[in-house]
């Protein structure tokens, strides 16, 4: 089974894009555009990373990254903000909430799937699993 990357973003054209990268790389993926679904998902689902954008309807980044961070299952799965949110101290925030990584829009694309997959165990990177 391919490593299941989940992506909440209420930005189409944002969450496409790093769909297509991830899949790209040999990834499947989940999407979620609101954080409220984007949670239920990652409770139910069971992805193996999430990345998340700060700035959402329902529930916000930060929100779904304690709700993440509280629950006994989910305290540990690796969890990436990416956001326009770019302000001296922003970083900081997203860590505290409980965030892994904090990637500044617009994204890069030439190192995006690189900079996700130092967050993933060496067997759940795509290059490395079975049938890759
Ligand atoms: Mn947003």
């Amino acid at each position: 089974m391919p490593t299941r990357l989940l992506i909440i973003e209420d930005d189409s054209a944002s969450r496409a894009l790093v769909c297509y990268l991830l899949e790209a790389a040999g990834y499947a993926t989940l999407e979620a555009e609101d954080g409220g679904t984007g949670l239920h998902l990652a409770l139910h689902a069971q992805p193996d990373l999430i990345i998340c954008d700060l700035q959402m309807p329902v529930m916000n980044g930060y929100e779904v990254a304690r709700a993440l961070r509280e629950h006994p299952d989910w305290h540990r799965v690796p969890l990436i903000a990416v956001t326009a949110f770019s302000m001296a101290g922003d970083r900081e925030t997203a860590l505290s909430a409980g965030f892994d990584e904090h990637i500044t829009k617009p994204i890069t694309p030439e190192t995006f799937v690189t900079q996700i997959e130092a967050f993933l165990p060496h067997p759940l990177q795509a290059r490395h699993s079975p049938g890759h």
